[in-house]
């Protein structure tokens, strides 16, 4: 089964892309892990996008095509993936399109993981963290017992940058110019499902495996 993964940032595509690729034993390819660990290894290409990572913009189409395309030519892809953070342009979609008809596959299903961006704005800017133990709180959803402390070792509980809200409403802008046409490029080839990823994340998990059957 080849499936594509779609969702804003805070609307849990990555959990949801862990959970099906357990249940359909499928690869899962998330391509922020793979620049990240380019970054983690500091290689050519992990330098060269510290910048763009940092300040949460996109890396160039060529450079995460050509990384992609490799990578569904290891072994372990061979029964199938899901892709998760990739296509993010309509460019990477058309050029995934012609890698998929050079190696003669096909994507099975394109799955879309809606939340409504005022709740997405509420998840992400609740969220706080504790910089020594890693703890994570969230103030709408499991808040600390203390108001800013953290519960399990009592250090003052911060937030990342990435969840301020100025931050937060910029990513989800890009997204939304960048993913709607992918949305209706897969709409248009009849292959999009639609899904409400607001509720427990185990119910949406169940949600899509309904709709695209059994194993
Ligand atoms: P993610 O973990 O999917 O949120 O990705 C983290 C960061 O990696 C993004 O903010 C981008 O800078 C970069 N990135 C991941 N996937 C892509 C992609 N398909 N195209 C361009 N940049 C990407």
């Amino acid at each position: 089964m080849i499936l594509i993964i779609l969702g804003s940032p805070g609307a849990g595509k990555g959990t949801q892309a862990r959970n099906l690729s357990k249940y359909y034993n499928i690869t899962h390819i998330s391509t922020g892990d793979i620049l990240r660990e380019h970054m983690r290894n500091r290689t050519t290409i992990g330098v060269s996008i510290n910048d763009l990572m940092d300040t949460g913009r996109l890396v160039p189409d060529e450079l995460i095509i050509g990384l992609v395309e490799s990578r569904i030519r290891e072994d372990d892809c061979l029964g199938g993936f899901i892709l998760d953070g990739f296509p993010r342009t309509l460019v990477q979609a058309e050029a995934f399109g012609t890698i998929s008809s050079d190696m003669g596959f096909a994507i099975n299903r394109v799955v879309s993981v809606e939340v409504n961006d005022a709740v997405i704005i509420s998840r992400m800017t609740g969220r706080m963290i504790c910089p020594d133990c890693g703890g994570m709180f969230n103030l709408a959803y499991y808040p600390p017992k203390i108001r800013g402390i953290c519960d399990s070792c009592g250090a003052k509980l911060i937030q990342r940058d990435d969840d301020k809200a100025k931050t937060v409403k910029s990513r989800l802008k890009l997204y939304h110019e960048l993913t709607g046409p992918i949305i209706e490029y897969y709409e248009n080839k009849g292959l999009l499902l639609r899904v409400n990823g607001v509720g427990d994340i185990n119910d949406v998990t169940r949600t899509i495996i309904d709709n695209l059957g059994e194993k």
